[in-house]
């Protein structure tokens, strides 16, 4: 994979994404904002050795895009990150943590490395249909480590004729993020979904939405379950609930695909919305995509805690819709504070 000069240098180096990158926010120096990552991209091609700074410059990047919704000179900077991240793992050079994390997806077909049953979690649940448009795109966090929501997710979605794939694989996105190529995964998963006979695929994972957006086939409409309940949100006897919520907006629904409106239009079906400080474009990230999470567990949870700030007094929960937030929220110090927007959804509608 090589660099792309003309897309690097679209970047004039205004340095207006200096005042959003939540990453140059904690760390300060300009190799961790946006102007210094495009800079360094810069000289990779101009011959720079690629050492541990320059790997930690592209790598510690969330690819929230908030820089690239504030730059004047249309840089797209996940983009650019992906494809330099590419650059560099296609010439083997990459960090511990990019390696880890692809050994174990291309070893087990998930992100944990995990062994066991993937959908262990639909246990007395009737097993899937073999045809249908429907299909329920689980993820590797919701299936390995959040397996309640995943549950409620698919007994939410069921009662629609939504099937599963019966071997889910990683969407791929991990991988895709951090510079690997993914097209076993993908064409894996993609083989099944033809089988199934799949027009629409649904996923509770925004990681899992931008990838199945961007790198399966556009035959395929992908469908974020917030998009799906607030489109049926008639037909599922949601009674009202006396709490007051906040939402945080996930990077790669909100700015990455727009999707803001619809888990507003669930969350006041049910109970209060008050938004957080930072919302919608503004939103500030979670501090957990990109590969920081794994590869910068302290620089990742310092950008969870300043997001926790955002929080306004006295709401009950904070609700979201990607479980790698939440993740990472919980483990900022928010813990079970933070729910899934189908969890929310699964106590109006009397199944908890
Ligand atoms: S805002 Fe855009 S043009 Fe300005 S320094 Fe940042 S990336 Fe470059
Ligand atoms: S995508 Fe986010 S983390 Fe990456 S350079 Fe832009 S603002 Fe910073």
């Amino acid at each position: 994979m090589s660099l792309d000069l003309r897309a690097i240098n679209r970047c004039v180096r205004c340095g207006n994404c200096r005042s959003v990158c939540p990453v140059f926010e904690e760390l300060g120096w300009e190799s961790a904002n946006t102007r210094g990552r495009i800079m360094v991209m810069r000289g990779l091609a101009d011959g720079l050795k690629a050492d541990a700074d320059v790997l930690d410059s592209l790598n510690s990047c969330t690819t929230c895009g908030i820089c690239t919704d504030n730059c004047p000179a249309g840089a797209n900077v996940p983009d650019l990150i992906e494809s330099a991240r590419g650059h560099l793992v296609s010439q083997g050079i990459m960090t511990g943590a990019q390696e880890r994390l692809s050994r174990y997806i291309f070893e087990s077909g998930n992100t944990f490395g995990e062994q066991n049953e993937r959908a262990a979690w639909l246990r007395g649940r009737s097993r899937l249909k073999e045809k249908s448009d429907f299909v329920y795109f689980v993820g590797c966090m919701n299936s390995y480590r959040y397996t309640e929501t995943a549950a409620r997710t698919y007994d939410l979605l069921r009662c629609f004729g939504v099937t599963l794939l019966p071997e889910e694989q990683c969407c791929g996105s991990p991988l895709l993020r951090t510079g690997f190529d993914a097209r076993k995964l993908v064409n894996a998963n993609v083989r099944q979904m033809k089988q199934i006979g799949a027009r629409t695929i649904i996923t509770g994972c925004a990681g899992c939405y931008t990838t199945l957006k961007k790198n399966y086939p556009a035959s395929f409409r992908v469908v974020s379950v917030p998009e799906f309940l607030a489109e049926h949100i008639s037909e599922l006897n949601l009674k009202p609930l006396d709490l007051t919520v906040t939402y945080h907006d996930p990077c790669h629904l909100g700015r990455h695909n727009k999707i803001y409106e619809q888990p507003r239009q669930v969350i006041e079906a049910v109970c209060k919305l008050a938004e957080m400080k930072d919302n919608r474009q503004n939103a500030r990230c979670c501090g957990g995509g990109g590969g920081v999470r794994s590869g910068y567990r302290d620089l990742s949870l310092r950008m969870a805690r300043r997001r926790l700030k955002d929080v306004p007094e006295g709401v009950n929960c904070i609700v979201t819709s990607c479980p790698l937030c939440i993740r990472n929220l919980r483990d900022a110090g928010a813990g079970s504070s933070v729910i899934d927007l189908v969890d929310l959804v699964s106590i109006a509608a009397g199944q908890r």
